[in-house]
């Protein structure tokens, strides 16, 4: 098999001569999705093709864990504006144009744009989920897809919404890809009532699917003691919304009660540096508390127009040089950390068998090629975290299939362009 045709086929993969963790290592791939065996000189008599990773780093394919893929329209639409004014004047009227075609090729755009920045599984939040999920099917990368559920204490909205996360979770599980999957996603406690919290906690149970939530981005603790008497995460909790299914996106102003509520209820906490200092919601991700306290963090980029990319490795380099920074202390959040936050802690929120090079685990792989912001390799997990961006990355594996190599993505050139044709006409749309 050639480079060429190694394009989107599952076939058995040995990688050779590849850095991990620091030493020379063969890695193959079993032909069915699986790492069969990691180590040197390992068996690869049946491998249909052999990648020769001399000079490159693997490391364990990225998770972004929360997204809102089609926002990549967006990017550079709106900017330097304050959260909720950026949302209403700006955000929610265009996205009110939004048609399936273009959520379509946003999310072909986000896909791509994780390909080539080394990221293989996504937990997503938005609308018409099923034209994402054609984009993820196209793209051939893992995604938990949910429709953003948002009622503004309307009860006929509550029941409309309902029906579509219903439909959408059922359309998605009909499809039996086992690279998508279906989630639950209440947008926050600011938009949904009481009675959409409840339904989406109970809904998630009953269906076994992740619920991913905004939990105080901002400080949402004044207006929700008012509504309801009590702070955020509590109500949170009186809703039934806390579970170890339960992925937060934010949580800056928890305190610590909030914190050992999430412990307790084994909540996965999402920190995503970027977008909360470029909004500047005024408190940082209080990460060396969370760390304490046993709850399991992992990394998310937030859509690309509050980022305004979809790039990992600038999260993971963000979100170390912020915790050290704002708790004036270096040793927080030390490289490894920050790169398991960045693969296996989302991986194990989302239930996949993903995020570590090692027989058994799904062959969600990237390799990190020589570059001057990466030599010498003196410690390659410093030189992912610290040094190298994310478009470093030459091959992206997911599912033991090759969907990028030696930096090419085969119709990448065909979703540039017509991504950015949808976008400037959403916006010729919007704005005449
Ligand atoms: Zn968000």
């Amino acid at each position: 098999m050639t480079e060429t045709d190694i394009f989107g086929k599952k076939v058995p993969i040995l990688i050779k001569n590849v850095r991990l963790n620091d030493k020379p290592t063969e890695i193959y791939l079993d032909g069915n999705g699986i790492i069969g065996a990691v180590g040197k000189a390992v068996k690869d008599h049946d491998a249909r093709f052999i990648i020769d990773g001399e000079g490159a780093v693997a490391l364990p394919g990225m998770v972004n864990m929360h997204t809102h893929s089609p926002m990549s329209l967006l990017r550079g639409y709106s900017d330097d504006m304050p959260l909720f004014e950026w949302l209403s004047t700006k955000i929610w009227p265009i996205e009110a144009r939004l048609t399936e075609s273009d959520i379509y090729w946003g999310a072909k755009l986000a896909c791509l744009e994780m390909i080539r920045t080394g990221t293989t599984a996504f937990n997503d939040m938005y609308f018409m989920m099923n034209s994402i999920a054609n984009a993820v099917d196209e793209a051939g990368i893992r995604a938990c897809l949910s429709h953003c559920m948002i009622d503004n204490g309307d009860h006929a909205k509550f029941e409309s919404e309902c029906t579509v996360t219903e439909k959408t979770v059922a359309a998605i599980k009909a499809r039996q890809n086992p690279r998508i999957m279906a989630g639950v996603s209440p947008h926050a406690v600011y938009t949904v009532s009481e009675e959409g919290l409840r339904w989406c906690a109970a809904f998630s149970e009953q269906e076994n699917i992740p619920l991913h939530i905004h939990v105080d981005e901002t400080d949402e603790n004044p207006d929700c003691i008012k509504t309801h008497g009590m702070r955020v995460v509590p109500w949170l909790d009186h809703c039934g919304i806390l579970s170890s299914r339960c992925i937060a996106a934010h949580c800056c102003w928890l305190d610590d009660d909030d914190i050992s509520l999430f412990a307790t209820r084994g909540v996965t906490a999402i920190h995503s540096p970027v977008s909360n200092m470029k909004l500047a919601v005024g408190r940082a991700f209080p990460y060396p508390k969370l760390k304490a306290a046993g709850v399991s963090v992992a990394l998310g980029t937030d859509g690309a127009s509050s980022n305004n990319d979809l790039d990992m490795f600038a999260e993971m380099k963000t979100a170390a040089i912020l915790q050290k920074f704002i708790w004036n202390n270096p040793t927080i959040m030390p490289a490894g950390e920050v790169l398991a936050a960045a693969s296996r802690n989302g991986a194990k929120a989302l239930g996949l068998d993903a995020g570590v090079i090692a027989p058994g685990f799904f062959a969600d792989i990237i390799l990190v090629g020589k570059n001057p912001a990466n030599v010498p390799d003196i410690n390659s997990v410093s030189n992912a975290v610290y040094a190298t961006g994310g478009l470093a990355v030459e091959t992206t594996i997911c599912d033991g299939v090759v969907l990028m190599h030696k930096g090419i993505i085969p119709d990448a050139e065909e979703i540039l362009a017509k991504s950015e044709e949808v976008a400037f006409d959403l916006i010729r749309r919007a704005t005449t």
